[in-house]
């Protein structure tokens, strides 16, 4: 006996014929598992119905249960429309269809018990119920739609017209049960099942159908829930090919580079979260295994000198640390910074993109390959062959979303086992991130460095653009600079770059002696860069630009981002160039111009914005706004789609079914032992992608 019975087709169920089994498997309905997993759209809970006679005035949508009386279409000005007339012990209703009259004809028999929900309305003395969502019931047979909670099933018209309504769902999914539930075993190990107080899978796949109470329903759903994100772990484990934890250098935590570094070198103190971070990385990189965690901390939160820290630990136990940067604009940055804080110690750093000179590159690619450069910044250049290090052992990838998990790879490459510190600004909720980087630690910093003064988050329609102006009056004239951000869509690149442009040479009409620079992603990077460093030198003013400054960069002077057009930016954008202000010890503004007219979803944004500075809370509200499908837009696919689970929501369970996961294949990374065979065989039958399948889990 085995599970493995629910991958035959329906085609074996009694009252599936070719036409009922054909318009099944256009909507996925292929396998008797299809079917198990075709979970109800809601449920009819009939402690909710409420009697005909009690309905009045203001009562919103209801259910009622009644019988059908009389029934018959009727001409009318507007075309015929359709008439039932439903009792019950207390009154009578009448449910009205306007549209798809010739279907619901052929629906309802007279003396038939029909559940209905919708809005009612006054109807001549009575009440009416137009279009109303119905589910036939049935006094004979099974008790099926007598129950006290009725699962109502996703419709189509599809289906409708080879008659397949919840009822029929109802039937095919009570026979299936009944006839061959007994031979499912449970796909998760007994003492998992146990130890989480989970409901057996047998039964939480009848009870998901057929609850016998709401408590037994919740119940099935968090076991089907932790099911899905369980296998959903293991799936991530099997395509990484990662089960088991491997061994790294083991590095000094207590040198004397990384003391002498946090204790003189550093002009501030760290931050309690900072001191968090690091404890976590000193007991990954002081232990035998190798570091394999992603550093997430919101906009300023001050990761670079974390990563620093990091890299000291590796060159005081005669390691090197590469420092990947997604653009030149950042590692030059970091190069800056780095060598500002550890040329004094006695550390030597390089920096590595497309346009260092090649005697530069020549000299840098030396000192790596006799150990005499300790830590080098770079973009893509660092990746390349022909860079060679004498002992690499860290990697730190800054913005680590905008690197692909190959080129994160050939970095690794470069070095026996180094560790790996990822960062990200880019705040993920918790859930997602355990989803999406299952098998990485994770550190949260959500605490900024004292002493910054919060931004104070405007919203302005277009039609104030002179209160804006006068903002970037009074900020220029105090010494203070601001960007001025445009939107860039791929599609109309050349019409928003002209938005740009337009907007560069009103500002710069309106303030001839700010200086007005432009910079935007068509400019070659010699040239953004010179834009940039103009704007880091002071000499620029007002910074008009598309989103090439995004991320990270860091110009504490600025005081004022204004970001035109903002309804067309995602909230983790527009969370991440408010970034760009409020580094310094100046109160800083953000503006955020719209037009008036805004979606509801732009509207949730844009409030959202002004509400909290707190990036997590906004990728939180993204979540919400958007899903998790579309969390990521396109970048990052491979998202899975959960039936039941909702990473918005169920963290906890993600949690636990990560570790759950984690322990199992500790304890048997092939899955070989008998009493796991059958998550085993779950697992290779109905997760695993075909595509993997000859690999295996293990
Ligand atoms: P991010 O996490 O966004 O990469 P950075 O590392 O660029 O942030 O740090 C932002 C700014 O905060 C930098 O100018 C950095 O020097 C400063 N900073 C970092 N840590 C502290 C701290 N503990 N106290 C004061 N300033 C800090
Ligand atoms: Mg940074």
């Amino acid at each position: 006996m085995s599970s493995r019975v629910l991958s035959e087709s329906i085609r074996t169920l009694g009252g599936v014929g070719d036409r009922r089994a054909e318009v099944l498997e256009a909507h996925g309905i292929a396998a008797l598992n299809d079917l198990v997993t075709w979970y109800p759209r809601k449920y009819l809970d009939r402690t909710n119905v409420v009697p005909i006679g009690k309905i009045h005035g203001d009562v919103g949508a209801v259910t009622v249960v009644g019988t059908v009386k009389v029934k018959g279409s009727i001409p009318g000005r507007r075309g015929r429309r359709y008439e039932l007339v439903v009792a019950d012990a207390s009154g009578v209703l009448t449910c009205v269809w306007f549209k798809r009259v010739k279907w619901v004809e052929s629906v309802f028999k007279t003396g038939q018990q029909v559940a209905f929900h919708g809005k009612v309305s006054k109807y001549g003395g009575g009440w009416s119920m137009p279009h109303p969502e119905f589910d036939l019931l049935d006094e004979k047979g099974p008790a099926l739609d007598t129950g006290r909670i009725i699962a109502v099933y996703p419709g189509h018209a599809a289906f409708e017209e080879v008659g397949l309504t919840s009822r029929t769902f109802r039937r095919m999914l009570h026979a299936l049960i009944r006839d061959r539930g007994e031979e499912w075993t449970d796909n998760l190990p007994a003492t998992l099942v146990s130890q989480l107080a989970l409901m057996e899978g047998r039964v939480a796949r009848r009870a998901i159908h057929f609850p016998k109470s709401q408590e037994e329903l919740d119940h099935a759903r968090r076991r089907l829930k932790f099911e899905e994100l369980f296998f959903f772990q293991l799936m991530m484990a099997a395509v990484r090919g990662r089960v088991k934890r491997e061994a790294g250098p083991e590095l000094v935590t207590g040198g004397t580079l990384v003391t002498s570094f946090l204790d003189d070198a550093l002009p501030f103190r760290l931050t309690a979260a900072q001191e968090q971070a690091l404890a976590d990385i000193r007991s990954d990189v002081g232990s035998s295994s190798r570091m394999n965690r992603l550093l997430q901390g919101d906009v300023g939160s001050g990761k670079t000198v974390i990563a620093a820290a990091a890299a000291l630990m590796a060159a005081d136990s005669g390691y090197q640390a590469a420092f990947l940067a997604p653009t030149e604009i950042l590692a030059e940055q970091h190069a800056r910074t780095l060598v500002g804080l550890l040329e004094p110690l006695g550390v030597r750093v390089g920096l590595l993109t497309g346009s260092t000179p090649t005697a530069v590159r020549r000299d840098t690619l030396t000192g790596l390959a006799d150990g005499s450069v300790s830590i080098v910044v770079g973009t893509h250049a660092v990746i390349q062959e022909g860079v060679a290090f004498r002992s690499l052992g860290l990697c730190v990838v800054d913005e680590q979303h905008r690197f692909g998990v190959e080129q994160r790879a050939v970095l690794y490459e470069k070095g026996e086992r180094p560790h790996v510190l990822l960062m990200s600004a880019t705040p993920i909720p918790r859930s997602l991130a355990l989803t999406l980087y299952g098998d990485l630690d994770v550190t949260v910093m959500r605490e900024r460095p004292p002493g910054r003064q919060p931004i104070e988050t405007v919203l302005l329609w277009d039609s104030r653009r002179e209160e804006l102006h006068a903002l970037l009056r009074r900020e220029l004239a105090a010494g203070r600079q601001a960007y001025v951000v445009y939107p860039l869509v791929a599609e109309s690149e050349t019409l928003d770059l002209k938005d740009a442009e337009s907007g560069f040479a009103e500002l710069s009409a309106a303030f001839p002696d700010a200086g007005v620079d432009l910079v935007h992603g068509r400019m070659k990077s010699a040239e953004k860069e010179a834009a940039m460093a103009r704007f880091v030198a002071g000499e620029t003013g007002i910074l008009v630009s598309t989103t090439v400054i995004e991320v990270g960069v860091d110009v504490p002077n600025a005081s004022v981002m204004v970001i035109e057009h903002a309804e067309r930016f995602g909230l983790s954008q527009l969370h991440q160039l408010r970034g760009r202000v409020g580094r310094g010890v100046h109160a800083s503004t953000c503006v955020l111009m719209s037009d008036f007219k805004r979606s509801a979803d732009a509207r949730t944004r844009l409030e959202a914005m002004t509400r909290t500075e707190d990036g997590f809370e906004l990728s939180e509200i993204d979540l919400r706004i958007r899903g998790a499908g579309d969390f990521f837009g396109t970048r990052q696919s491979g998202l899975p789609a959960f039936r039941l689970a909702d990473l918005a929501e169920d963290g906890e369970l993600l949690d636990a079914a990560r570790s759950a996961a984690r322990r199992l294949l500790d304890l048997d990374p092939a899955l070989r032992q008998s009493v796991h065979l059958p998550t085993r065989e779950w697992f290779e039958t109905f997760i695993l992608p075909d595509g993997l399948k000859k690999a295996g889990i293990g």
